[in-house]
């Protein structure tokens, strides 16, 4: 068992700014160790990798107590610990791994310990801060170089090291970074070995992210406007003639919905596409929290199961059916031979493979991965009338197969074998937010969605936030739950509820 550590940089904060290499070490990794800069959503990818067992998380995060050196020791010898244990462990560190980020005395204590290591760069905050907020840290005629120097020192050190006098006379832009408190006593030093003290500053509060802030000012007057902002860390801080540029090619801050917080609900597949375009309009998109799969009361599917001969098809219209009914048989001692001489229709390959991948090839597979889709194939058929359907659904699937079938002459036992449900803590943190105030509004794709949404927070936090709406069905759905319908969409698309979002926003700013 030779186990791996690989010190992956994992970008300022913005999940996009991940390279290929670190994703795909997330996503296969048996273990991550990440402290606090890291982007939860990057998590959310280790662990919603289908894997046998569960990704082992280590949160190491800085949480005051342990001195920092001593805290350093721990990480370092868990690391090494994980190493010598066969694991292949992702070290996720913000920004990139070796800029002030220990990155280095990490990969120091493995090579010591025999622990083979890899070091995965990231995108570093201090050229991906400033980038976001439209400055960059090189400019023709501007800067011909950059610095990129700590305002943090070695607590350990009496003295600083770093010659701010010669940095002030070097011209190219500096780089600051973790220097809130500090910023004081370097301007000071800065202007002390020459600098012009209306250089141009800015400072860029947890940049790459939705809540990303900045401030400009000059050299000499940042720490106050840092401190009148209420700036807070983490924060860069970039002095030189390059933060002019801000004035023109700012991009990321000047997007339509920049700083909007709205909520997607998720109850259709549509919901990606929505977050996408919000998010790609600058929107901090907070997804309903996923829902898993519980099974309902199984009395009626094992019966069926039981009599399963008795039936001429089964169908299956989702991987959770073939899960939960698998399940079921396999409780009863059964297995797949139980199936034999019944055909079996699924709704999409995904289904389809579910049931392959436990011994069953399906007989029809529709083009159309819908339960319409799915009708259209078995009507198609010749053995359809007249026969015995066994369909196993979800808790509130639509009746469309169900007529359909009946229609085309079927007799069908609908079982409800499952239903989803919300996982708590995630559903938690939505709530705090509404109670907080801290959710601009909410998005409305369809009346189940309304149904999701209340359900989940309560009717009485439901009401707090407004509501977009996708059209007029989903408006009174929306409206009978007393819900604050502020934005109707004029066409009931996707592109058409962002449209006019945007718009909303756009007028109510105006
Ligand atoms: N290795 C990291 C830096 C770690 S030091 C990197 O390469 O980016 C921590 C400091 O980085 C913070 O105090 C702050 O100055 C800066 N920083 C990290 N992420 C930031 C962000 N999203 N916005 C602004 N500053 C950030």
């Amino acid at each position: 068992m030779t186990g791996i550590v690989y010190l992956v940089g994992a970008g300022p904060g913005d999940p996009g700014l991940l390279t290929l290499r670190g994703a795909e070490l997330l996503v296969t990794c048996d273990a991550v160790v990440f402290d606090a800069l890291a982007n939860p959503a990057l998590l959310a990818l280790a662990n919603v990798a289908e894997r046998e067992t569960a990704v082992e998380l280590h949160d190491v995060g800085k949480r005051g107590g342990a001195a920092e050196s001593a805290k350093q020791d721990e990480i370092n010898a868990l690391l090494v610990r994980l190493g010598r244990e066969g694991k292949r462990v992702v070290r996720l560190k913000g920004g990139d791994p070796l800029v002030f980020g220990r990155g280095s005395e990490e990969a120091q204590a493995l090579a010591e310990a025999g622990v083979s290591f890899e070091i995965v760069p990231g995108v570093t905050a201090g050229i991906a801060a400033p980038a976001y907020a439209g400055i960059p840290v090189t400019h023709r005629g501007a800067a011909t170089s950059v610095t990129f120097v700590t305002g943090h020192e070695d607590p350990t050190k009496d003295h600083t090291t770093v010659d701010w006098q010669a940095l002030a006379r070097a011209g190219g832009t500096i780089v600051l970074y973790m220097g809130v408190k500090t910023l004081p006593n370097i301007v000071a030093a800065l202007i002390a070995g020459g600098m012009s003290s209306d250089t141009p500053a800015a400072a860029v509060q947890w940049g790459t992210h939705p809540r990303q802030r900045t401030v400009t000012a000059t050299v000499s007057t940042l720490a106050d406007a840092i401190r009148e902002a209420g700036l807070t860390a983490p924060v860069i801080t970039v002095i030189g003639l390059v933060v002019d540029l801000r004035g023109e090619i700012a991009w990321f801050d000047r997007r339509p919905l920049f700083g909007k917080r709205i909520v997607v609900t998720r109850a259709q597949a549509q919901a990606s596409a929505l977050t996408e375009r919000l998010a790609a309009a600058g929107a901090e998109v907070i997804e309903m929290p996923a829902t898993r799969i519980e099974p309902c009361d199984l009395a009626g599917l094992r019966d069926a199961l039981g009599d399963i001969a008795a039936f001429d098809w089964i169908v299956f219209t989702s991987q959770n059916a073939v899960q939960v009914a698998w399940d079921a048989l396999r409780a009863m001692g059964l297995d797949a031979r139980a199936f034999a001489g019944v055909k079996i229709a699924a709704v999409g390959p995904m289904t389809a493979d579910a049931l392959l991948q436990r011994g069953l090839a399906v007989d029809v597979v529709p083009e159309r991965f819908v339960a319409e889709g799915l009708l259209d194939a078995l009507r198609s058929r010749e053995d359809v009338r007249g026969a015995r359907v066994l369909y196993v659904a979800g808790e509130g699937a639509r009746e469309t197969l169900e007529r359909g079938l009946i229609g085309a002459g079927a007799s069908v036992e609908r079982v409800t074998a499952y239903r989803s449900v919300v996982d708590g803590t995630d559903a938690d943190s939505l709530k705090t937010r509404l109670d907080r105030g801290d959710v601009d509004l909410a998005t409305f794709t369809s009346a189940s969605s309304v149904r999701a949404f209340v359900d989940l927070v309560g009717a009485e936090r439901a009401r707090r936030v407004p509501a977009a709406s996708i059209g007029p069905i989903t408006t009174e759905a929306a409206r009978d739950a007393g819900l604050d319908v502020a934005i109707e969409a004029p066409t009931s698309t996707i592109d058409g509820l962002v449209e006019a979002i945007v718009e909303s926003f756009a007028s109510a700013g105006a």
